[in-house]
């Protein structure tokens, strides 16, 4: 093998009831379908230049040298609801290198697959691929994706479709469900051992449980807000699903808003709206909240626990909102927050929102000076934009430069998402790489990608996505 990925692996190190050690099942026929070679090249992986080889190694077909494969325990709640076994059912995590783990997702059964065939189908793996390095590109916390491979062996998901394996990269992949699950077990040695590790590996200024707390809540805070002020929405964040370095993870359902409505669902299976776009700044509180119950028994006394971790979980909805007010503020071209430009901002979203306008392409208009195209009640619009026009004239930075660096012109949109893997599916990969190169300057000028920037019409428009496991 010519590839050489420096591994220093500190997961493998800690006590063997975190993990299972698990070898990748090889597949058939790997073809190399996506390669991120910038980001290889940053986490110091060398000699990855025969495609062969890549596919052979990023499909868990064989095991590079000094890869130590494992699947990592977890319980999680799911849409609310306690699980307490979890656990890399289709995952396995074959080192770590700079600092970031190297996971390969549908890489085949592990102990903790239950009923799952531990494998993926192509659509989730391009779904992930092209959704996470967009989301990177608009500069929002994210894991990465290194590799797409197609198995060349079916998998079957009510039909019959084309397997793949992604190589996902993450600065860890360490949940709230980790310490839920150590929690469940009153392993208390455990989950100190486990913070430790976190705190080295994330927050190596924490002192504390309570400064470790601080640090993923303010971590999550700006995540979930940052998610807002993109349009993103998750679609099911879990506690299992929520990562302790504040990045984004699992792009199962996530989708990106078309039309402005804060109920807006996706995902096939969240029928309450528990997980919709304007939920998310209260779920996340809840899930902290179940992080916090995680790290009581670190404390030395139960009741000051509780008083400290209460204070800082309900601090955080105020947390949340000040980064939302801070990031849409950019987004009309406000740099320097006002008591009153909070109105200013809702007053906006109404509109949209009573409009059924377009999100990312009315933010957009508003730095070309072109939202009114985008609105309908016209006569509400105007009241507004005189009031916003009055404000800006105090803003202390150019609105428009602020603007524009705050609102992407392309996002990844489902309808566009569905297209490519329709064509992946047909192995024309030519709308992947179309979609991959226009997502990663979303801020720039659209050009050649004007297309890509349209909102679906009523025909193309996709209402429902799925986890696709
Ligand atoms: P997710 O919806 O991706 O967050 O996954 C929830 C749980 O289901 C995790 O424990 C996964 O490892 C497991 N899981 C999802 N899909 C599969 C599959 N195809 N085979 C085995 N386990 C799976
Ligand atoms: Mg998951």
């Amino acid at each position: 093998m010519t590839l050489h990925i420096p591994f220093e692996n500190t997961y493998a190190r800690l006590p063997d009831r975190f993990y299972a050690q698990q070898d990748p099942t090889p597949v058939r026929t790997p073809t190399l379908l996506a390669f991120n070679a910038p980001l290889a090249a940053s986490l110091g992986i060398t000699d990855a230049t025969d495609p062969a080889e890549l596919a052979q190694v990023f499909s868990g077909s064989i095991l590079p040298t000094g890869s130590e494969p494992l699947a990592q325990v977890y319980a999680g709640h799911q849409f609310g609801n306690w699980n307490p076994n979890l656990g890399d059912g289709r995952a396995i995590l074959i080192g770590e290198t700079k600092g970031y783990d190297l996971q390969l997702k549908g890489s085949g059964r592990t102990p903790f697959s239950r009923r799952g065939d531990g494998r993926a189908w192509l659509g989730p793996v391009l779904r992930e691929y092209v959704l996470s390095e967009a989301m990177h590109a608009l500069g929002v916390p994210t894991t990465r994706a290194l590799a797409a491979v197609a198995t060349g062996e079916d998998v079957y998901r009510e039909e019959s479709l084309p397997g793949g394996v992604l190589t996902r990269v993450a600065s860890s992949h360490i949940r709230v469900g980790t310490f839920q699950a150590l929690y469940a077990r009153q392993d208390v040695e455990g989950l100190q051992i486990l913070m430790d590790h976190a705190i080295a590996r994330h927050y190596p200024d924490a002192q504390s449980p309570s400064d470790f707390l601080a640090a993923v809540i303010d971590a999550q805070a700006k995540l979930v807000a940052r998610w807002m002020s993109v349009g993103f929405i998750h679609g099911v964040m879990n506690t299992d699903n929520c990562a302790i370095s504040g990045e984004t993870i699992d792009y199962g359902p996530a989708a990106y808003l078309d039309t402005y409505h804060p109920m807006t669902v996706f995902s096939s299976i969240d029928r309450q709206g528990r997980y919709a776009y304007g939920n998310q700044a209260d779920i996340i509180v809840w899930n902290m909240a179940q992080l916090a119950t995680a790290l009581v028994p670190l404390m030395p006394n139960a009741e000051t626990a509780v008083t400290e971790f209460t204070a800082l979980v309900h601090a955080m909805p105020d947390q949340i909102r000040s980064h939302h007010t801070k990031l849409f503020g950019a987004k009309i071209g406000l740099t320097d927050i006002q008591d009153t430009d909070r109105a200013l901002i809702d007053d906006l979203l109404q509109i949209m929102e009573n409009d059924g306008a377009d999100f990312t392409n009315t933010f957009r208009a508003l730095s070309n000076d072109a939202a009114i195209d985008h609105v309908i009640d016209r006569d509400a619009f105007m009241v507004w934009e005189r009031l916003w026009r009055d404000r800006l004239r105090d803003a202390t930075t150019d609105p428009h430069t602020t603007m524009r660096v705050a609102n992407p012109a392309i996002i990844p949109r489902n309808h566009h998402i569905e297209e490519m893997i329709a064509s992946a599916v047909a192995e024309d990969l030519v709308p992947f790489e179309r979609l991959m190169t226009a997502l990663a300057t979303p801020f720039a000028d659209p050009g050649e990608f004007a297309d890509l920037t349209k909102a679906p019409t009523e025909n193309e428009r996709v209402r429902q996505t799925f986890c696709g496991t």
